[in-house]
């Protein structure tokens, strides 16, 4: 029977409803309880960004870069008198540091441009607000959800050391030692374990 008959028979549409409802019915249901139940989100989901301070020196990167300008920062320079040192060097304390949740589209760019591992997701989504100001996360609040940070992924063994670890190496090892970059990787990669 051609298609256009199919459409026409009495009940066929029923019937086809019915099939459907009684294939969905013998499925596994997918539903989640929450909130009743915490969902098992994977460790690096994107709920909410979290401030490490005291990794933090301004460079204004993030900000600069954040596509909705949802990052305000704010901060003066203090003299910091070094030892030996011919003139006092400055640095830049931060005052300010404020995400406008209502207006971020986790995008992620501010946590990739910052330099100094400042910003990071956690896989905290339950934040929600009554009152729309009050997705303004100060520095306090986006410090208090660095607990909820995981802790990042091991190091591959098989990786590049880094330069500051390479630097640190040869100056632990003293003139003319082998690096650890020459001697502490393999030169060839083991094969993988059956
Ligand atoms: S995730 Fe994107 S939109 Fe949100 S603060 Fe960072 S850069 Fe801005
Ligand atoms: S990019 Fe990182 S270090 Fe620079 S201002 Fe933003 S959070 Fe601070």
């Amino acid at each position: 029977m051609s298609e256009q008959g199919d459409r026409h028979m009495p009940g066929q549409g029923l019937i086809n409803g019915l099939a459907v409802t009684l294939k969905t019915m013998t499925k596994r249901s997918s539903t989640q309880q929450y909130p009743d139940v915490e969902p098992d989100l994977p460790p690096r989901s994107r709920g909410v960004i979290a401030l490490l301070e005291e990794n933090c020196t301004v460079c204004m990167l993030c900000a600069r870069e954040c596509p909705d300008w949802c990052i305000y920062i704010d901060s003066h320079k203090e003299e910091v008198v070094v030892p030996g040192a011919a003139r006092a060097r400055q640095r830049n304390v931060l005052d300010k540091f404020d995400i406008d949740f209502s207006l971020c589209m986790y995008c992620g760019i501010c946590i990739e441009v910052c330099p100094f591992d400042a910003l990071h997701w956690t896989p905290e989504f339950e934040y929600a607000e009554t009152d729309v100001l009050n997705l303004l996360h100060d520095k306090d609040r986006l410090g208090d959800w660095m607990r909820t940070v995981p802790p990042p992924p091991a190091h591959d063994v098989l990786g590049e050391p880094s330069k500051e670890e390479a630097t640190a190496a040869r100056k632990a090892a003293g003139p003319g030692a082998a690096t650890p970059a020459k001697t502490a990787r393999p030169a060839v990669r083991p094969e993988p374990e059956k």
